[in-house]
């Protein structure tokens, strides 16, 4: 045993449970058990943190970058850079996410993310850091007419070809690829990617009610930045939002930073969604964790002021980061920390398909954790069992 963990209570998070101890070997979880069941064992170092909640480390499936640097331009120190401001703030694994950009850089960044996904070993010398667990494509199949800030000119039709090549470039890698289901040829790509394992997700979309039935049938599962680039909800035209938010196989993210959604939309949501189907994304940037000022998001420029990334007026992603997207929902929509937390763990490692290794506390699980006060501040990260 090389380390056992203790602390007011856990949440698995489906279950609470009080005075837990949780026995970590080789970076995964052996054993998860009450003080009660047993004594921690002589001789191997005990971790108590008092009246904290432990909780699996948060998991991001939207993340730009963050400390000034974005995950499609950066190398490995930049990299790096990213995953110790996403380890501050609770974060243990994350999806890279691009954003629209010409293809051949587009494929250029998927190889290089995914040689950091196959070299994410120990911390060893480095500072302890987030895990990328796999790559969010945020385009290029999107809608021109819900693009956001996305590059026109990058937008790209979708086929099963240019799918292929992203594919091939990732080597599999590719967990989560955000799709406008309307578009013309989106259907056989939403098929394809299905069939290879990877979470489908409409978004960047202007999909009516049957054009976004159709992405579900041919196996969309979730939806990106819910609200935000997607055709508004109408009583008479209901479309893309009336499926994301009834239909109970398609999971859903959202950014609770206060400035993408109205607080009020937030509690909407939830109604919707159920404790099962929400998931809270950062949609992070370069920015995130720096100063007013300009930075990258992807080959565009953003401007930071007080809380909110702009290009050319437009929302252009977030600086949020997912230990306050936990706090914000708590106070937003009254949810419970033990709910809250689900939010940013089980439910975006099911939509990335990486639960239960990543996401719980389990055994078998890597032994990647955060100790929360009762309002959700970040305490300690531990992340395959090293702690900070
Ligand atoms: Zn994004």
């Amino acid at each position: 045993m090389d380390l056992i963990v203790t602390a007011k209570q856990l949440f698995t998070p489906l279950e609470r449970i009080e005075h837990p101890l949780v026995f970590v070997e080789d970076g995964k979880i052996v054993e998860v058990v009450s003080r009660e069941a047993r004594e921690a064992s002589r001789g191997t170092r005990l971790l108590d943190f008092g009246d904290a909640c432990l909780a699996p480390g948060f998991i991001d499936v939207h993340v730009h970058g963050g400390g000034g640097h974005d995950v499609m331009e950066a190398d490995p120190s930049g990299l790096n850079a990213v995953e110790q401001l996403l380890h501050r703030h609770g974060v243990t694994s994350y999806l890279p996410t691009t954003i629209t950009a010409p293809l051949d850089e587009t494929l250029k960044a998927v190889e290089r993310l995914a040689n950091a996904i196959e070299s994410a070993g120990p911390s060893k010398d480095k500072a302890p850091r987030a895990r990328p667990v796999g790559i969010h494509l945020e385009g290029p199949f999107i809608s021109h007419i819900r693009r956001g800030v996305h590059p026109p000119e990058n937008i790209l039709p979708p086929t099963v070809e240019t799918f292929q090549k992203l594919w091939e470039a990732s080597r599999g890698c590719v967990k989560l690829i955000t799709i406008a289901p309307e578009v013309e040829g989106a259907r056989a790509v939403i098929a394809e990617a299905t069939a290879r394992g990877v979470c489908v997700s409409m978004g960047h979309s202007d999909a009516d009610l049957k054009a976004a039935q159709d992405g579900v049938s041919a196996g969309a599962r979730h939806a990106t930045h819910t609200f935000n680039a997607m055709r508004p909800l109408n009583h008479r035209d209901p479309g893309i939002l009336a499926v994301v938010l009834m239909d109970d196989r398609v999971s859903a993210e959202i950014i609770v930073d206060g400035i993408h959604v109205d607080p009020v939309i937030v509690q909407l949501f939830l109604r919707a969604k159920g404790a099962e189907g929400a998931v809270l994304v950062t949609d992070g940037t370069a920015a995130t964790g720096m100063p007013n000022g300009h930075y990258r998001l992807g080959s565009l420029d953003v401007e930071v002021n007080d809380g909110k990334c702009t290009s050319d007026g437009k929302l252009a992603g977030s600086v949020l980061t997912m230990d306050k997207a936990v706090q914000n929902v708590m106070k937003f929509a009254d949810c419970d920390l033990q709910n809250a937390v689900r939010l940013a763990t089980l439910n975006p490692a099911r939509t990335a398909g990486v639960a239960p290794q990543n996401g719980t506390i389990t055994v078998g699980a890597f032994a990647d954790m955060v100790a929360l006060s009762p309002r959700g501040e970040v305490r300690t990260t531990i992340v395959r069992g090293e702690v900070a």
